[in-house]
């Protein structure tokens, strides 16, 4: 099958006539495609530990999520307002998480305690055995991005948390629910940035570019070749690293000084964001010697002197 690429100004608004702008997680396998793509990846790799942890919380994850009852979604006044104001419906920042996060993330500590070994298991029983209200202020620390405060061995479990419960609310407010912001670089479900960019092949998103919510996995297009952070079309370029994996590039701009990592899936059609992000993490430290900044977060791995 031939694939278009679609230059900047070829659409408007972001709406491309046959893909689709919005796509939403894959509620079935979301996190259980994660795990396996990190336990592809971890043989010989020099974070093969790590990512090995990361495959166990995709786990639990998964697990936590197919076992999820039903929350109460904002009421239709709530969400009225979020369209008008073109705003995403499940804000990261300022949407009243129901309680029923705080019961996911201990149902899924639970389930990971079992799994692991070493420090990790040790950062997971000791946030076992944390109250409520440390929870909630991890998690607010967490989505705003805010380092300060921010214990580091909590901070992947209780983003793990959080992932489950925005993935699971999104999908029950389902795409009607969801339209194309204004601000066409953070999610349009929860407004939290992207960790990365996939250009998808096959079906009718393939060849197009979409942007992949570090949250709640939520997918909106944008055209290639345009910062995801300032929107620039000019200065922007692409560097891999020598003798890497072909699949994976750091999209830099001029303009920004910014850069984001994009996967391209007809160079390997298993490429799966959050894994292969923490899979690259090489190419990060490429761009940082280049005095480059990342745009978006991984929220399974925290840096204390990040943003
Ligand atoms: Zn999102
Ligand atoms: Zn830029």
């Amino acid at each position: 099958m031939t694939q278009r690429i679609l230059e900047p100004g070829e659409i408007q608004g972001g709406a491309v006539a046959d893909a689709p702008s919005i796509r939403l997680p894959e509620l079935n396998s979301l996190f259980s495609d994660r795990a396996a793509r990190l336990r592809q990846i971890a043989p010989g790799h020099a974070l093969a530990d790590y990512l090995l942890f990361v495959a166990a919380i995709g786990d639990a994850q998964q697990s936590a999520l197919n076992n999820m009852q039903t929350i109460p979604l904002p009421v239709p006044m709530m969400l009225e307002q979020s369209r008008a104001h073109g705003m995403p419906p499940l804000n990261a920042i300022d949407h009243a998480r129901d309680p029923a996060w705080r019961t996911v993330l201990r149902t899924l500590l639970g389930d990971l305690e079992k799994k692991i070994e070493g420090i990790a298991r040790d950062h997971v029983r000791r946030l076992a055995g944390e109250p409520d209200a440390l929870y909630e202020a991890q998690a607010d620390r967490v989505l705003s991005a805010v380092t300060a405060g921010l214990d580091f061995g909590y901070a992947p479990l209780v983003a793990a948390g959080l992932q489950v419960y925005w993935v699971h609310q999104v999908a029950a407010l389902g795409l009607p629910a969801l339209i194309p912001l204004d601000v066409p670089t953070v999610c349009p479900a929860c407004g939290t940035r992207p960790v990365a960019s996939v250009a998808r092949s096959g079906g009718a998103a393939g060849g197009h570019r979409y942007l992949h919510c570090a949250l709640c996995a939520t997918e909106w297009n944008m055209v290639r070749i345009k910062c995801s952070d300032c929107e620039s079309t000019t200065g922007i370029h692409y560097f891999g690293i020598d003798g890497g994996a072909n699949a994976v590039k750091a999209e830099t701009c001029d303009a920004c000084s910014g850069y984001l990592k994009i996967f391209y899936m007809e160079k390997d059609a298993q490429v799966e964001p959050t894994a292969d992000d923490l899979a690259s993490t090489a190419l990060d430290l490429l761009m940082a010697d280049a005095g480059k900044m990342r745009s978006g977060p991984n929220l399974m791995l925290f840096a204390a002197d990040g943003e």
